[in-house]
């Protein structure tokens, strides 16, 4: 047996929910602990023990974050009526990820992996393309109201010192909508610097667009608080690391990331990120392969998959029945946590059994093992189709294969 890897310092653990736990436990088992002296900090994410602690285990687990730096969560679920009876919940608590996020300040960023046998619907898009969505603000704050009849809409802001600027939105004539929107400057400031330090990161080319040709305040705030701080602390780092900062327009951005081999972070702002990033993952194969990470403008990471905890997997695996659930993406999330802490720690070991663990995954699917999701998205000829435990092991197997090359 292979002498262990030693972590001097600890990844913080979020475990979390249903079929997404039960893979969370068999990655550990299969992928980790044979390998590595698994040093983690661990916060117990599931829903009961969230309820059991009213929720202090998000905080205490998004401040363990800032104080380690580097964190990797598994799905959990976020509480509906539905779940609040079926789980007996004191309250219907807030999404974890929207609570870690708010703590650490974090922009997402969602990014394919990328497989060769299984093609893009694009068929020029050769590299994974990253969607960095602004999580604060715009519709998802907004207040809406509907009109009734005819009257005027008016936009009001009464400053500190009482002083009123009042503008028409529109004079009705009948019925119709409004809306009230907002967003702050630290808010998209801090969006604007994790954006030009994950590019940094990836050493990939960073995309930003919006309206601002339409909405000459709101969009080209956006806009001008991404330039500036381009300008003045990342033009450097980015020529030095020859890559570039490109901002156009959110229209021309579709028609040439369409066009483009990709290979790029596009930044969107927080409706633009909701839509395109669901467009991206559908058109990069599926769900199940893609990775999400939020890092903090001070350079706080937390790795996790972007799908949820398939829930309709799981009430099968309850029952009994064989799942054949894809563990990519978690895979995934831990291979990034362990690379960063290996970073950050200057762990060349560490560093280099992730990326084993990465192509060991990889070269598993494209020698035609995977799960049933896969199977109707690949293209390789002889495909066997697994369960979610034996995907584990056949990894498992070339992980083996790899270290000992
Ligand atoms: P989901 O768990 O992502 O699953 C939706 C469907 O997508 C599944 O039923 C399955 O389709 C397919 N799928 C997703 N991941 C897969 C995987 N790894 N392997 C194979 N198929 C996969 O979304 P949901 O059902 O809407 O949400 C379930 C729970 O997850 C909810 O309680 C929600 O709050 C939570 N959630 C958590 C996060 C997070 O923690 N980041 C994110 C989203 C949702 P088939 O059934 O057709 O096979
Ligand atoms: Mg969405």
């Amino acid at each position: 047996m292979i002498k262990k890897i030693i972590m001097n310092v600890p990844i913080v653990e979020m475990d979390g929910d249903e079929m997404t736990r039960i893979i969370w436990k068999l990655i550990k088992d299969i992928l980790l602990e044979p390998y590595l002296e698994l040093n983690t900090e661990y916060y117990d994410l599931g829903l009961k023990h969230r309820d059991d602690t009213d929720d202090q285990v998000t905080l205490d687990a998004a401040a363990a974050t800032k104080k380690h730096g580097v964190a990797v969560k598994c799905a959990t679920i976020t509480p509906n009526a539905q779940r609040v009876e079926e789980y007996g919940l004191k309250q219907m608590w807030k999404s974890p990820n929207a609570t870690i996020r708010a703590i650490l300040d974090g922009t997402v960023f969602r990014a394919p992996i990328v497989i060769n046998s299984i093609k893009p619907s694009v068929s020029t898009w050769k590299k994974p393309i990253t969607i960095a969505r602004h999580a604060y603000g715009d519709i998802y704050k907004s207040v809406e109201y509907r009109v009734e009849d005819a009257g005027k809409a008016e936009l009001v802001f009464t400053g500190k010192d009482g002083k009123q600027v009042k503008q028409t939105i529109f004079e009705f004539e009948g019925p119709g909508v409004i809306m009230g929107m907002h967003n702050t400057d630290d808010s998209i400031k801090s969006f604007a610097r994790s954006c030009f330090n994950y590019a940094l990161d990836v050493k990939q080319d960073l995309w930003f667009s919006t309206k601002d040709t339409i909405s000459k305040q709101y969009d080209h705030t956006f806009k001008d608080i991404f330039q500036e701080i381009y300008d003045q602390e990342y033009k450097a780092k980015f020529e030095q690391a020859g890559i570039e900062y490109f901002y156009t327009l959110i229209d021309d951005a579709v028609a040439r990331v369409i066009r483009s081999e990709g290979g790029m972070v596009w930044a969107c702002k927080n409706y633009d990120g909701d839509v395109m990033s669901d467009m991206i993952a559908t058109a990069f194969g599926s769900l199940a392969m893609m990775t999400s990470v939020l890092v903090s403008p001070e350079g706080f990471y937390e790795y996790e998959a972007a799908h949820g905890t398939v829930t309709r997997h799981y009430y099968r695996h309850l029952k009994g029945e064989e799942t054949s659930t894809n563990s990519m993406a978690t895979i995934f999330a831990w291979t990034g946590a362990l690379a960063k802490r290996g970073e950050m720690d200057g762990n060349a070991e560490l560093i280099d059994f992730a990326n084993a663990l990465e192509r060991a995954s990889i070269r598993t699917i494209e020698e035609g093992v995977m799960t049933k999701d896969l199977a109707s998205l690949s293209d390789t000829k002889d495909i066997t189709v697994v369960n979610t435990e034996d995907f584990l092991r056949e990894v498992g197997k070339r992980l083996d294969s790899i270290l000992s090359e």
